[in-house]
Protein backbone atom coordinates (compact mmCIF):
# COMPACT_ATOMS: atom_id res chain seq x y z
CA UNK A 1 0.00 0.00 0.00
CA UNK A 2 1.13 3.58 -0.58
CA UNK A 3 2.01 6.25 2.03
CA UNK A 4 2.80 9.50 2.58
CA UNK A 5 6.51 9.90 4.44
CA UNK A 6 8.56 13.13 5.16
CA UNK A 7 11.78 13.04 3.28
CA UNK A 8 13.39 16.22 4.09
CA UNK A 9 12.37 20.07 4.06
CA UNK A 10 9.75 20.92 2.26
CA UNK A 11 9.64 17.33 0.89
CA UNK A 12 7.33 14.52 1.42
CA UNK A 13 7.92 11.22 -0.68
CA UNK A 14 5.59 7.99 -1.70
CA UNK A 15 6.40 4.88 -0.24
CA UNK A 16 5.03 1.13 -1.08
CA UNK A 17 4.86 -0.34 2.35
CA UNK A 18 3.52 -3.31 3.70
CA UNK A 19 -0.52 -3.26 4.77
CA UNK A 20 -0.42 -4.35 8.54
CA UNK A 21 -1.88 -7.62 10.18
CA UNK A 22 -4.34 -6.83 12.59
CA UNK A 23 -3.71 -7.65 16.40
CA UNK A 24 -6.29 -8.44 19.47
CA UNK A 25 -8.37 -5.48 20.46
CA UNK A 26 -7.29 -3.38 17.26
CA UNK A 27 -9.16 -2.60 14.41
CA UNK A 28 -7.75 -2.07 10.38
CA UNK A 29 -9.23 0.97 9.06
CA UNK A 30 -9.31 2.10 5.45
CA UNK A 31 -8.36 5.66 5.35
CA UNK A 32 -11.14 7.38 3.30
CA UNK A 33 -9.60 10.81 4.11
CA UNK A 34 -7.22 12.51 6.15
CA UNK A 35 -6.84 16.22 5.86
CA UNK A 36 -3.84 18.45 6.16
CA UNK A 37 -2.94 20.31 9.78
CA UNK A 38 -0.73 23.47 9.17
CA UNK A 39 0.90 21.36 12.51
CA UNK A 40 1.67 18.99 9.47
CA UNK A 41 2.81 22.13 7.29
CA UNK A 42 5.43 23.81 10.12
CA UNK A 43 6.41 20.04 10.12
CA UNK A 44 7.50 19.92 6.82
CA UNK A 45 8.52 23.45 6.44
CA UNK A 46 9.69 24.94 9.57
CA UNK A 47 12.78 26.32 11.09
CA UNK A 48 13.83 23.39 12.96
CA UNK A 49 15.34 22.27 9.44
CA UNK A 50 17.23 24.50 8.98
CA UNK A 51 19.43 23.62 12.91
CA UNK A 52 20.62 20.68 13.91
CA UNK A 53 17.76 19.71 16.19
CA UNK A 54 17.91 16.26 17.39
CA UNK A 55 13.84 16.08 16.54
CA UNK A 56 15.02 15.40 12.48
CA UNK A 57 16.03 11.96 13.46
CA UNK A 58 12.19 11.08 14.40
CA UNK A 59 10.82 13.02 11.55
CA UNK A 60 12.39 12.18 8.26
CA UNK A 61 10.36 9.16 7.28
CA UNK A 62 7.95 9.53 9.55
CA UNK A 63 3.82 9.46 8.63
CA UNK A 64 1.83 12.36 9.54
CA UNK A 65 -1.90 12.70 9.10
CA UNK A 66 -4.33 13.07 12.61
CA UNK A 67 -7.25 14.68 10.82
CA UNK A 68 -9.00 12.05 9.10
CA UNK A 69 -11.91 9.53 9.16
CA UNK A 70 -11.76 5.67 7.59
CA UNK A 71 -14.07 2.70 7.34
CA UNK A 72 -13.48 -0.49 9.47
CA UNK A 73 -11.99 -3.05 6.95
CA UNK A 74 -10.98 -5.47 9.40
CA UNK A 75 -11.65 -6.62 12.92
CA UNK A 76 -9.36 -7.98 15.55
CA UNK A 77 -9.73 -10.80 17.75
CA UNK A 78 -11.51 -9.39 21.26
CA UNK A 79 -12.78 -6.52 19.40
CA UNK A 80 -16.41 -5.62 20.18
CA UNK A 81 -19.09 -3.12 19.18
CA UNK A 82 -18.08 -2.65 15.86
CA UNK A 83 -18.87 -3.92 12.69
CA UNK A 84 -16.93 -3.89 9.15
CA UNK A 85 -18.33 -0.86 7.22
CA UNK A 86 -18.58 1.32 10.19
CA UNK A 87 -16.81 4.70 9.92
CA UNK A 88 -14.97 6.15 12.61
CA UNK A 89 -12.30 9.32 13.72
CA UNK A 90 -10.03 8.79 15.82
CA UNK A 91 -9.16 9.83 19.71
CA UNK A 92 -6.30 10.48 21.73
CA UNK A 93 -4.41 8.02 23.24
CA UNK A 94 -4.21 8.50 26.90
CA UNK A 95 -2.60 6.36 30.28
CA UNK A 96 -5.64 6.71 32.54
CA UNK A 97 -3.23 6.49 35.95
CA UNK A 98 -1.11 10.06 35.45
CA UNK A 99 -1.87 13.36 38.09
CA UNK A 100 -4.25 14.54 34.99
CA UNK A 101 -5.75 11.59 33.54
CA UNK A 102 -7.19 10.77 37.31
CA UNK A 103 -8.83 14.07 37.14
CA UNK A 104 -10.45 13.58 34.03
CA UNK A 105 -8.22 16.22 32.27
CA UNK A 106 -7.30 12.93 29.50
CA UNK A 107 -6.56 15.62 26.87
CA UNK A 108 -3.11 16.96 29.04
CA UNK A 109 -2.11 13.04 29.78
CA UNK A 110 1.45 13.22 30.27
CA UNK A 111 2.15 10.61 28.46
CA UNK A 112 -0.75 11.34 25.61
CA UNK A 113 -0.42 11.38 22.40
CA UNK A 114 -1.83 11.74 19.10
CA UNK A 115 -0.81 9.31 16.44
CA UNK A 116 0.37 11.16 13.36
CA UNK A 117 1.21 14.25 15.18
CA UNK A 118 3.46 13.53 18.13
CA UNK A 119 7.02 12.17 16.44
CA UNK A 120 8.68 12.61 19.83
CA UNK A 121 7.68 8.73 21.15
CA UNK A 122 9.49 5.89 21.02
CA UNK A 123 8.05 2.36 22.21
CA UNK A 124 5.61 0.75 21.04
CA UNK A 125 5.70 2.82 17.75
CA UNK A 126 8.26 3.01 15.73
CA UNK A 127 10.77 5.32 15.39
CA UNK A 128 10.24 7.70 13.42
CA UNK A 129 6.68 6.80 14.43
CA UNK A 130 4.27 5.77 10.93
CA UNK A 131 1.10 5.66 12.67
CA UNK A 132 -0.23 8.28 10.70
CA UNK A 133 -3.34 8.43 8.27
CA UNK A 134 -1.60 9.53 5.41
CA UNK A 135 -1.84 6.41 4.04
CA UNK A 136 -4.23 3.60 2.34
CA UNK A 137 -4.50 1.49 5.77
CA UNK A 138 -4.12 2.01 9.40
CA UNK A 139 -4.27 0.39 12.28
CA UNK A 140 -5.80 1.42 15.64
CA UNK A 141 -6.85 0.09 19.34
CA UNK A 142 -10.47 -0.21 19.06
CA UNK A 143 -11.14 1.50 22.16
CA UNK A 144 -9.52 4.71 21.14
CA UNK A 145 -12.31 5.13 18.06
CA UNK A 146 -15.14 7.35 17.73
CA UNK A 147 -17.94 6.40 15.20
CA UNK A 148 -19.50 8.53 13.19
CA UNK A 149 -22.62 9.41 12.80
CA UNK A 150 -25.06 8.60 9.66
CA UNK A 151 -25.76 12.25 8.53
CA UNK A 152 -22.22 13.59 8.50
CA UNK A 153 -20.36 13.12 5.01
CA UNK A 154 -16.76 11.57 5.07
CA UNK A 155 -15.57 15.07 4.70
CA UNK A 156 -16.86 16.45 7.30
CA UNK A 157 -15.94 13.76 9.49
CA UNK A 158 -12.16 14.39 8.31
CA UNK A 159 -12.68 18.05 9.34
CA UNK A 160 -14.14 17.09 12.89
CA UNK A 161 -11.23 16.86 14.49
CA UNK A 162 -10.02 20.48 13.76
CA UNK A 163 -13.68 21.72 14.56
CA UNK A 164 -13.19 19.79 18.13
CA UNK A 165 -10.26 22.37 18.49
CA UNK A 166 -12.55 25.34 17.77
CA UNK A 167 -14.93 23.83 20.02
CA UNK A 168 -12.90 23.48 23.09
CA UNK A 169 -11.57 27.46 22.20
CA UNK A 170 -15.06 28.16 22.26
CA UNK A 171 -16.69 26.55 25.32
CA UNK A 172 -13.49 27.66 27.34
CA UNK A 173 -14.13 31.86 26.43
CA UNK A 174 -17.48 30.92 27.29
CA UNK A 175 -18.80 32.96 24.61
CA UNK A 176 -22.10 33.73 25.95
CA UNK A 177 -25.37 35.09 22.99
CA UNK A 178 -24.19 38.52 21.26
CA UNK A 179 -21.25 38.53 22.45
CA UNK A 180 -18.67 40.12 19.33
CA UNK A 181 -16.40 37.88 19.07
CA UNK A 182 -13.19 38.53 16.55
CA UNK A 183 -11.18 35.62 14.92
CA UNK A 184 -7.31 36.32 13.40
CA UNK A 185 -6.13 33.81 11.19
CA UNK A 186 -8.75 32.29 8.63
CA UNK A 187 -6.51 28.83 8.23
CA UNK A 188 -8.58 25.81 8.91
CA UNK A 189 -8.38 26.39 12.76
CA UNK A 190 -9.45 29.91 12.26
CA UNK A 191 -12.49 28.87 10.27
CA UNK A 192 -13.35 26.14 12.68
CA UNK A 193 -13.07 28.08 15.90
CA UNK A 194 -15.45 30.47 13.69
CA UNK A 195 -17.76 27.97 13.05
CA UNK A 196 -18.09 27.01 16.66
CA UNK A 197 -18.41 30.62 18.08
CA UNK A 198 -21.59 31.23 15.24
CA UNK A 199 -22.64 27.88 16.45
CA UNK A 200 -22.36 29.38 20.22
CA UNK A 201 -23.93 32.61 19.00
CA UNK A 202 -21.62 35.34 18.82
CA UNK A 203 -22.42 38.48 17.00
CA UNK A 204 -20.93 40.14 15.23
CA UNK A 205 -18.33 37.84 14.56
CA UNK A 206 -15.60 39.35 12.90
CA UNK A 207 -12.94 37.35 10.66
CA UNK A 208 -9.59 39.14 10.33
CA UNK A 209 -6.64 37.75 7.53
CA UNK A 210 -4.58 38.94 4.98
CA UNK A 211 -5.21 37.00 1.97
CA UNK A 212 -9.16 37.83 0.17
CA UNK A 213 -9.98 34.14 -0.67
CA UNK A 214 -9.78 32.95 3.21
CA UNK A 215 -11.84 35.58 4.23
CA UNK A 216 -14.74 34.97 1.49
CA UNK A 217 -14.38 31.33 2.98
CA UNK A 218 -15.22 33.37 6.26
CA UNK A 219 -18.04 35.16 4.95
CA UNK A 220 -19.24 31.87 3.45
CA UNK A 221 -19.36 30.08 7.15
CA UNK A 222 -21.08 33.02 8.84
CA UNK A 223 -18.44 36.13 9.71
CA UNK A 224 -20.53 39.28 9.24
CA UNK A 225 -17.90 42.00 9.06
CA UNK A 226 -14.39 40.44 7.20
CA UNK A 227 -11.01 42.63 7.10
CA UNK A 228 -8.30 42.64 5.17
CA UNK A 229 -4.97 43.40 7.92
CA UNK A 230 -3.04 44.54 4.69
CA UNK A 231 -5.72 46.98 3.76
CA UNK A 232 -6.86 48.14 6.81
CA UNK A 233 -6.27 49.12 10.23
CA UNK A 234 -8.36 46.56 12.02
CA UNK A 235 -7.97 47.79 15.45
CA UNK A 236 -9.98 50.99 14.55
CA UNK A 237 -12.10 48.96 12.56
CA UNK A 238 -12.85 46.75 15.30
CA UNK A 239 -13.12 49.60 18.21
CA UNK A 240 -15.31 51.14 16.11
CA UNK A 241 -18.07 48.14 15.03
CA UNK A 242 -17.58 47.11 18.89
CA UNK A 243 -17.40 50.27 20.59
CA UNK A 244 -15.12 49.36 22.99
CA UNK A 245 -13.46 46.73 21.58
CA UNK A 246 -14.66 42.90 21.18
CA UNK A 247 -15.42 40.67 24.32
CA UNK A 248 -13.57 37.25 22.36
CA UNK A 249 -10.27 37.90 20.58
CA UNK A 250 -9.37 34.32 18.90
CA UNK A 251 -5.78 34.25 17.92
CA UNK A 252 -5.33 30.99 15.27
CA UNK A 253 -1.95 32.86 13.54
CA UNK A 254 1.27 30.65 12.67
CA UNK A 255 4.04 31.39 14.24
CA UNK A 256 5.21 33.92 11.17
CA UNK A 257 2.84 36.20 12.04
CA UNK A 258 4.74 38.63 14.53
CA UNK A 259 3.18 41.47 16.80
CA UNK A 260 -0.45 39.36 16.83
CA UNK A 261 -0.60 38.60 20.57
CA UNK A 262 0.22 42.53 21.08
CA UNK A 263 -2.67 43.54 18.71
CA UNK A 264 -5.09 41.71 19.96
CA UNK A 265 -4.38 42.97 23.42
CA UNK A 266 -4.50 46.51 22.44
CA UNK A 267 -7.98 45.56 20.49
CA UNK A 268 -9.63 43.87 23.29
CA UNK A 269 -12.39 45.37 25.52
CA UNK A 270 -11.28 45.97 29.25
CA UNK A 271 -11.75 42.99 31.16
CA UNK A 272 -11.90 40.83 27.34
CA UNK A 273 -10.64 37.36 26.58
CA UNK A 274 -7.88 36.53 24.62
CA UNK A 275 -7.78 32.53 23.70
CA UNK A 276 -4.31 31.60 21.61
CA UNK A 277 -5.23 28.50 19.14
CA UNK A 278 -2.73 28.75 16.74
CA UNK A 279 0.91 29.00 17.17
CA UNK A 280 1.54 32.78 17.72
CA UNK A 281 4.90 34.39 17.65
CA UNK A 282 6.53 35.64 20.85
CA UNK A 283 4.76 38.29 22.31
CA UNK A 284 5.79 41.48 24.52
CA UNK A 285 3.05 42.70 27.09
CA UNK A 286 3.74 45.40 29.63
CA UNK A 287 2.54 43.79 32.73
CA UNK A 288 1.05 47.19 34.31
CA UNK A 289 -1.07 46.97 31.10
CA UNK A 290 -2.32 43.87 31.74
CA UNK A 291 -3.46 45.07 35.30
CA UNK A 292 -5.19 47.67 34.30
CA UNK A 293 -6.97 46.11 31.07
CA UNK A 294 -7.81 43.04 32.64
CA UNK A 295 -7.85 40.76 30.18
CA UNK A 296 -7.46 37.32 30.32
CA UNK A 297 -5.78 35.22 28.18
CA UNK A 298 -5.87 31.75 27.63
CA UNK A 299 -4.30 28.99 25.66
CA UNK A 300 -6.55 26.41 24.53
CA UNK A 301 -5.99 23.01 23.05
CA UNK A 302 -8.09 20.44 21.43
CA UNK A 303 -9.77 18.06 24.19
CA UNK A 304 -10.51 14.69 22.86
CA UNK A 305 -13.91 14.31 24.43
CA UNK A 306 -14.91 17.42 21.96
CA UNK A 307 -15.33 15.64 19.03
CA UNK A 308 -18.29 14.34 20.26
CA UNK A 309 -19.45 17.80 20.20
CA UNK A 310 -17.99 18.21 17.10
CA UNK A 311 -19.98 15.66 15.58
CA UNK A 312 -23.54 16.99 17.12
CA UNK A 313 -23.20 20.41 15.72
CA UNK A 314 -22.35 18.87 12.18
CA UNK A 315 -25.04 16.29 12.12
CA UNK A 316 -27.66 18.81 13.53
CA UNK A 317 -26.30 21.33 10.94
CA UNK A 318 -24.99 24.14 13.31
CA UNK A 319 -21.78 24.14 11.36
CA UNK A 320 -21.04 24.10 7.97
CA UNK A 321 -17.32 22.84 7.10
CA UNK A 322 -17.97 22.66 3.36
CA UNK A 323 -16.75 25.97 1.91
CA UNK A 324 -13.49 25.06 4.32
CA UNK A 325 -12.29 22.28 2.00
CA UNK A 326 -10.89 24.03 -1.26
CA UNK A 327 -9.26 21.08 -2.92
CA UNK A 328 -9.74 17.33 -2.84
CA UNK A 329 -5.93 15.87 -3.75
CA UNK A 330 -5.02 12.19 -4.39
CA UNK A 331 -2.83 10.80 -1.80
CA UNK A 332 -0.16 9.91 -4.79
CA UNK A 333 -0.26 14.32 -4.92
CA UNK A 334 0.47 15.29 -1.60
CA UNK A 335 3.68 17.28 -2.41
CA UNK A 336 1.05 19.24 -4.32
CA UNK A 337 -1.12 19.34 -1.32
CA UNK A 338 1.63 20.19 0.40
CA UNK A 339 3.00 22.75 -1.24
CA UNK A 340 -0.66 24.57 -1.51
CA UNK A 341 -1.35 24.48 1.97
CA UNK A 342 2.38 26.21 2.47
CA UNK A 343 1.37 29.00 0.20
CA UNK A 344 -1.94 29.41 1.05
CA UNK A 345 -3.52 28.55 -1.92
CA UNK A 346 -5.57 26.07 0.04
CA UNK A 347 -7.53 26.37 3.30
CA UNK A 348 -8.00 22.63 4.02
CA UNK A 349 -6.62 20.11 1.70
CA UNK A 350 -8.30 16.69 1.97
CA UNK A 351 -6.03 13.54 0.25
CA UNK A 352 -8.02 11.04 -0.98
CA UNK A 353 -5.28 7.19 -0.96
ZN1 LIG B 1 -4.25 19.30 13.68
ZN1 LIG C 1 -2.32 10.15 31.65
Amino acid sequence: MKAVSIAGKGKVQIEEIPRPEVPPKTLLLKVIYCSLCGSDIERVYGPHWDTNSPLLANLKGSILGHEWTGRVEEIGEGVEGWSVGDRIVDGRIYCGRCWYCVRGMTYLCMGGRVRGYHYDFSQPETTPPRWGALTEYVLRTAANCLKVPKHVSDEEAAMSEPLATGVTSVLNAEVRLAESAVVIGCGHIGLSVLAAAKAAGAAPLIAIDKIDARLEVARQMGANITLNANKVDVIEEVVNVTAAGPDVIFLATSSQAPGIVEQAFEMVRYHGRIMIVGQAAPATLQPGRWLTKEVRIEGTVHVGEAMIPSMKLIENRRVNLKPMVTEIIPLVEAQRAFDSMHKGTNIAVVLKP
